[in-house]
């Protein structure tokens, strides 16, 4: 398909494409929707291997950032920058300065932050060439790690989750088993050890089981995370692990994580309905990160605002929950038909006169 034909078919607003040559800056800034706010998503620092294979994940990302925000209630758009460079060894001040100065070019029709490869001292680079930047740090008046609230708000999923499957949201006693013992996990396991839930991790990384181990939790290895005899499974590392090699493996009733994109297609999402096993739609469960970037837009942050929006996923699941039943579809399809009906319901606000 041509590109703009595919940004028509998937809604695209914008694409945009910028080059600095002083600084080597090769980025994509896609705009995908602004029905709901300004576009708002996280600037991704790869070497992708084509400029192909940067707009085209660009125009995924930004999709996904106006279903993730629909869904979560907040009066924003979706938006995604990529640049295309190595975040260890080709990115400078001056890149990332100079991304900054375009992104300001769009006069707020999108919202940087931090993502991939691009961290909260960027953010600040980026703050000196544009206000259009949140997810500073908190030492510079920002909303500082994302992961604290991604984790409250997976947690807050995971309970409406086990309501659905055990008719209590309690997980006392519930066995846990956690892919990726990273930053967002070991948020959601305090949460969990609250509750006296036992958690089951693994990683791939010594540093991170060393830290599981110390907080006394069971260590396995990584290929015998899926068959682990446990209540929940929770991705919090990488895409795709719900796939027809894991789904046969796994022994739970509740799949709830942060990890973004975990069906690998659509198809495992209707696996796991007709199994009966309740999942909790990624970027319903891991939008606790963008409610807490958006708490800082146009005033200073507040942890209030960005917690109780957060706790609010609890009832964002349940609902998600209840469209999933009446429609007889997946969750992950309902959680698309939750957003989608906001989207349309904005957009068909009457238009009124109004003189100046
Ligand atoms: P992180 O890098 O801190 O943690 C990821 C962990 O996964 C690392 O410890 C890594 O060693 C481990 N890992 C990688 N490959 C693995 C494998 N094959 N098996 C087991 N472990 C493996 O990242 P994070 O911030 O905790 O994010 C976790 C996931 O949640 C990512 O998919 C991220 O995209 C998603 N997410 C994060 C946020 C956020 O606010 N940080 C928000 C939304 C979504």
């Amino acid at each position: 398909m041509e590109l703009l034909e595919q940004m028509g078919a998937e809604g695209h607003e914008q694409l945009v494409v910028v080059s600095d040559a002083g600084s080597g800056l090769k980025a994509i800034i896609a705009i995908h929707d602004t029905t709901l706010g300004p576009a708002c998503g996280g600037t991704r620092i790869w070497p992708y291997e084509s400029e192909q294979e940067a707009i085209m994940d660009a125009l995924r990302l930004s999709r996904a950032m106006t279903y993730k925000a629909a869904a979560a209630d907040l009066p924003l758009g979706g938006g995604k920058g990529v640049i295309i460079a190595d975040s260890h060894t080709e990115k400078t001040e001056a890149l990332v300065r100079a991304y900054g100065r375009f992104v300001d070019t769009l006069g707020g029709r999108y919202l940087t932050t931090t993502d991939v490869g691009s961290t909260g001292r960027d953010m600040e680079y980026v703050k000196q060439e544009t206000d259009y930047v949140v997810g500073l740090p908190t030492t510079s008046g920002g909303s500082g790690d994302t992961s604290i609230m991604t984790g409250l708000g997976v947690y807050m999923g995971m309970k409406t989750c086990a309501k659905e499957a055990w008719g209590q949201e309690s997980l006392t006693g519930k066995t846990v088993a956690m892919q990726g013992f990273g930053k967002v996990a070991t948020h959601i396991a305090h949460h969990l050890m609250k509750e006296d839930a036992r958690l089951v991790v693994t990683d791939v990384f010594d540093e991170a089981l060393d830290r599981a181990r110390d907080m006394g939790l069971t260590v396995v290895k990584p290929e015998d995370i899926y068959g682990v005899d446990c209540d929940v499974f929770t991705p919090c590392a990488l895409g795709g692990v719900i796939n027809p090699d894991t789904i046969p493996q796994l022994k739970c009733k509740v799949v709830a994580g942060g990890a973004n994109n975990q069906l690998l297609t659509d198809g495992d999402g209707e696996t796991l309905h007709r199994l009966g096993i309740v999942y909790g739609p990624d970027y319903i469960l891991n939008s606790g990160g963008i409610i807490n970037a958006e708490a800082e837009i146009g005033r200073v942050y507040n942890l209030d605002r960005a917690r109780e929006k957060t706790e609010r996923i609890y009832e964002i699941m349940e609902r998600v929950i209840a469209i999933s039943k009446s429609e007889e579809i997946t969750t992950a399809k309902a959680a698309d038909r939750l957003a989608e009906d906001r989207l349309k319901a904005v957009q068909g606000i009457r238009r009124v006169y109004r003189a100046n």
